[in-house]
């Protein structure tokens, strides 16, 4: 890439969650091997972000290259109205067998902001064919679904700049955010306003909707699996749907293929999305039930109001049944262990760190939350001139690899990590001008 490519970029291209006129640098990158960027200049770096919770079997896999290109030959892309191919059947096909629970009819869209929306969709179709006007959506903060207007209505209402919207956003309901841990003590006084929201308002709810087990984008919390539990059980009592969004957690990221499993609950509806094709191309899916499905079906519509354009792109579906044969081998399983336990290992000491606030780690993601916020584009340029990728926002500096990983390159993460927290001047001078949980990640 030229200088002029790069000042082109600067001032005609938005990057996620950026400014045009305070641009944060970007860095050219050339190709992506294994687990490794190559930037432009040709030093390589050692991937702890899986592009945003997405490439688990790393870059340019030969088998999901070899899917694509032969999916390409044949049929790159056909409408899906009153059409149907062979990788959306069998792709579709594995999604129902190995899901949680009764999940047995399947929305493909484009990506998960869109399973999102779709999700919600479904709930408000499924109470209106009922003859009962439910419109509301219940959640806890510190949650992210998307970006798209149904998705941020029941994002955080502070890390989505809620009042931006004000007037135009569906006002949902929100629970203050799970305070037991993962793997700590369970409180039952902390499900306790949960549970009088949704008492209080269980005529009007259509869904409770969640990220199980681990919220990601908004704050890499991990949670209490007896929450889920208790939900689910309130859920059932009313009658009131229940929403996973297993977008980020979903394909072994946590340590079960599920995090829902965590619990062993099994929720109405389910979200997946990112590592759906391994990361190698946007595809989302939406699973529910037939109770669900036939509801919805015969409604006031007489179907299920949703059709996007690019809906079961075969290049997507071929892609993402490959990624999904990658993961029936099992090896994700011990991979993702062995990544567990060394990032225990390397990261839990750095509790002890006088910037360090508290570590968290779960399955193949490890959490270093700093007391200050980072200096974004100081500890980036750090890291890259470290030869690694990670991307901190806010308070939070994570770890998310491939699951191929190796030790080796594993230690290359944590040592930077590790030498980032020992340089102040990558972090901010002071807490005051950033809020909380800003965010600026996907
Ligand atoms: N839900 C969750 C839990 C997510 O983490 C994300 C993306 N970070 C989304 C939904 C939205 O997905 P997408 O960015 O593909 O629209």
């Amino acid at each position: 890439m030229q200088p002029a490519d790069l000042l082109f970029d600067s001032q005609h291209i938005w990057h996620p969650y950026t400014s045009l006129t305070r641009p944060l640098p970007v860095y050219p990158v050339a190709s992506a091997q294994g687990c490794e960027l190559v930037l432009d200049s040709g030093e390589r770096l050692v991937d702890g972000m899986s592009s945003w919770w997405a490439a688990i079997h790393g870059y340019g896999h030969p088998r999901l290259t070899a899917a694509l290109q032969a999916q390409a030959q044949r049929m790159a892309h056909v409408m899906f109205g009153g059409i149907t191919h062979q990788p959306a059947v069998d792709l579709c096909r594995q999604l129902v067998a190995i899901t949680p629970g009764a999940l047995e009819c399947v929305f493909l869209a484009d990506c998960g902001s869109v399973a999102v929306e779709v999700a919600m969709k479904m709930a408000l179709q499924y109470w209106q064919a009922r003859g009962e006007r439910r419109q509301r959506f219940l959640t806890v903060r510190n949650g992210y679904h998307g970006d798209t207007f149904g998705a941020m209505s029941v994002c955080d209402p502070d890390n989505a700049m809620h009042k931006l919207w004000r007037g135009y956003l569906p006002e949902n309901l929100f629970a203050p955010a799970p305070a037991s841990r993962f793997a700590g003590e369970w409180n039952e006084h902390d499900i306790a306003p949960f549970a009088r929201l949704l008492a209080a308002h269980r005529h009007e709810i259509a869904a409770v909707i969640l990220e199980p087990v681990v919220q990601g984008a908004g704050g890499m919390r991990m949670y209490h699996p007896q929450w889920l539990r208790r939900i689910r059980h309130m859920c059932d009592r009313e009658g009131i749907l229940l929403i996973a969004d297993e977008i980020a957690t979903g394909f072994g990221r946590t340590g079960k293929l599920f995090a829902c499993e965590h619990a062993g609950i099994d929720p109405d509806i389910l979200c997946l999305g990112k590592a759906l094709t391994g990361g190698m191309l946007t595809l989302s899916a939406t699973l529910t039930t037939r109770e669900v499905a036939q509801t919805i079906s015969n409604g006031e519509a007489g179907c299920f109001m949703h059709g996007p354009t690019f809906m079961g792109n075969p290049l997507a579906c071929a892609v993402a049944s490959e990624s999904l044969a990658l993961l029936a081998e099992n090896r994700w399983q011990a991979q993702v262990a062995s990544i567990e336990a060394q990032l225990r290992d390397a990261l839990q000491p750095l509790c002890e760190e006088p910037r360090v606030a508290d570590v968290r780690i779960l399955g193949a993601i490890g959490v270093v939350e700093s007391r200050i916020p980072v200096d974004m584009a100081a500890m980036q340029r750090f890291f890259v001139a470290s030869g690694v990728w990670i991307r901190p926002f806010g308070r939070l500096i994570y770890l998310m690899p491939p699951y191929e990983i190796t030790p080796v390159q594993l230690t290359r993460l944590t040592t930077a990590l590790r030498q980032a927290l020992r340089k102040p001047e990558l972090f901010q001078s002071s807490n005051a001008a950033f809020p909380e949980t800003m965010r600026y990640t996907s």
